[in-house]
């Protein structure tokens, strides 16, 4: 039996969402308990829309949560590089192959071709998958097209006929009709290879023996089986964790509930509780057995048998429950002091906050109530100060609302950019910016005067701006 070698994948586009910190800390447990090895890859195949701060934050906030790698893009190690933007050759070689034994195919098709076929496929109430039309060319019929210089993606070739089944570790046998498999786009018309391709060659090659992800990936698993069994190579053994919900069983998502890591640091909480919470998700405890556990102790009592199939629900109050106890039962008063330190005051923020308080101060007592709001967790502003003489109720909704998603879609996080998005708000609302700043103020920093709006958003972070806005709109909306 090869050494157990698990991996978590994660994709840079986004803030890391606790999600990322369960599949990691399941690939994490079972690697240590088995003596084996975990290796952190960054899956950016997507160069729009990967950023290096995502990236930069998914790193710092898995070790934040004590989870700490073998091999990574930071650590280095024998299978590297780790960062799939830098495997470009191995994907073309890997590609190369395929076309050559006739397992994949170049695709000429036009994307309005593909949407037609789409609508057809839709109104005859097929499912959606490619009709292989390039893939029956006549010998000779790609080359010309090709020496044409006619675009083409490379695509994965899908049995017409038969049954593909996914052997998944605690579901069992999952049986997929290759009727239903896409003819995956492996290989995009600029050269890039896709997730599928780039997942499989690098899982191959990185020598991964288990492979635990989040259940969306389901799908996908029939087309890796076959290019594994395309290349002759022996697939991992795969399981497919539940997405986490929310109490009322819907999926995570951070349009109802926090979702980033990040904003759990934010608010204070403690890496321990939090993993130890996530951890209880994955194994919850026997009678009689205390549920406060450190990571030695996760790792140890750790089964993957017993990890649900159901959807754990993230149930926040439970957070709090733990996190609590870890601060009074773990922590002394010279450590609490320590925690709080490291937590609230890190030397460039400090810098940063005491260049925007000075100008705003005549004592060092006005401190306390100018920068509480950075220190704290949620805010609960009332509709009467958040209503602005410039705006009328309807309009203070709107601009939250617009505020939500136009932040949320901000590549950086950084003043400027921010401002940006706030005066492009204000225009759409065909108003000043000074119009609109008041709620914003409010709802941002508890007070309709503070130090300047877009430092103080960035200091807070995306995470626990969104929360004070969806408060905010709760509180003109109720
Ligand atoms: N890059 C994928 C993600 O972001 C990883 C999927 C997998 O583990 O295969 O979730």
């Amino acid at each position: 039996m090869p050494p157990v070698r698990t991996r978590v994948a994660p994709s840079p586009t986004g803030d890391p969402h606790v999600g990322t910190a369960y599949v990691a800390l399941v690939n994490y447990c079972f690697a240590r308990q088995q003596g084996g090895e975990f290796v952190l890859r960054i899956e950016d195949t997507d160069r729009a829309r990967s950023t290096a701060e995502s990236e930069r934050a998914i790193l710092e906030t898995l070790r934040w949560c004590g989870l700490d790698w073998d091999e990574g893009p930071d650590v280095g190690g024998p299978h590297g590089p780790y960062r799939q933007s830098e495997r470009s050759a191995l994907y073309r070689e890997y590609a190369g192959k395929l076309l050559a034994s006739g397992d994949a195919f170049k695709c000429f098709c036009t994307p309005q071709r593909l949407e037609e076929m789409r609508v057809a496929q839709r109104a005859a109430g097929r499912p959606s998958r490619y009709d292989g039309l390039c893939r029956g060319y006549a010998p000779g019929e790609v080359e010309r097209r090709e020496a044409a210089g006619e675009p083409y993606v490379v695509r994965l070739a899908v049995p017409d006929e038969g049954v593909c089944v996914v052997e998944d570790l605690r579901r069992g046998p999952i049986e997929f009709d290759y009727k239903s498999v896409d003819m995956q786009v492996l290989v995009k018309s600029d050269g890039m290879p896709t997730y599928h391709l780039a997942n499989v060659v690098d899982d191959h090659l990185m020598e991964i023996t288990h492979v635990f992800r989040g259940e969306e990936w389901v799908s996908s698993a029939p087309k890796h089986l076959l290019l594994y069994s395309y290349f002759g190579w022996q697939p991992p053994k795969l399981m497919h964790l539940p997405l986490l919900r929310n109490p009322d069983r819907s999926k995570l998502s951070k349009r109802k509930n926090p979702t980033g890591i990040l904003f759990y640091r934010a608010m204070g909480y403690l890496p321990e509780a939090l993993i130890n919470f996530l951890a209880l998700l994955a194994n919850a405890t026997r009678e009689g057995e205390d549920e406060l556990m450190d990571l030695p102790a996760i790792v140890r009592r750790f089964q993957i048998e017993h990890v649900p199939i159901g959807g754990p629900v993230f149930d926040v109050a439970k957070l709090d429950w733990l996190n609590a106890r870890y601060i009074r039962e773990r922590l002394d008063a010279a450590s609490l002091v320590e925690r709080a330190r490291v937590w609230a005051i890190s030397p460039e923020r400090l810098t940063r906050i005491a260049q925007l308080a000075a100008p705003r101060i005549e004592r060092l007592s006005d401190l306390g109530p100018l920068l509480a709001f950075l220190f704290s967790g949620r805010l609960a502003p009332r509709a009467v100060d958040l209503a602005s003489k410039k705006l009328d109720e309807a309009q203070t909704r709107q601009a939250f609302e617009l505020a939500l998603t136009e932040l949320d879609s901000l590549p950086a996080w950084n003043a400027f950019a921010i401002e940006t998005a706030l005066k492009g708000i204000a225009e759409k609302l065909d108003k000043k910016m000074r119009d609109v700043a008041r709620p914003f103020y409010v709802a941002i920093t508890g007070s309709p005067t503070s130090i300047p709006l877009y430092d103080s958003m960035e200091l807070l972070g995306r995470d626990i701006v969104r929360e004070r806005l969806r408060n905010a709109l709760q509180a003109v909306t109720a």
